[in-house]
């Protein structure tokens, strides 16, 4: 009985340690990963009254004018660009 108990708990950890390595290994991947400037149709200009500097996901430079980052699109981001995945800040 204590046996086949510690067969099932051996067992059962080992299980669990070989799911966790790969859904760890996939949300790393994914945080790491932004998306091509083309592919979310980035401008160096404002869309309207929508810019970067205005959008949620965008990652201020130096100065207010200075290039930033962003947060979904990889590259130098200009305050005054847009692209498809703007989204205001509240
Ligand atoms: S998601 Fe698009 S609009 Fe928003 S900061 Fe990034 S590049 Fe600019």
């Amino acid at each position: 009985m204590e046996n086949s108990r510690r067969s099932f708990l051996k067992t059962a950890t080992l299980l669990a340690g070989v799911a966790a390595v790969p859904v760890s290994f996939i949300s790393r991947e994914a945080y790491a990963a932004k998306v091509a400037k083309a592919a979310m149709q980035y401008q160096d200009s404002p869309k309207g009254t929508a810019s970067c500097s205005s959008c949620i996901q965008f990652i201020p430079g130096k100065s207010a004018k200075a290039d930033g980052s962003c947060k979904v699109v990889d590259g130098s981001i200009s305050p005054k660009g847009w692209c498809l995945a703007y989204s205001a800040k509240s």
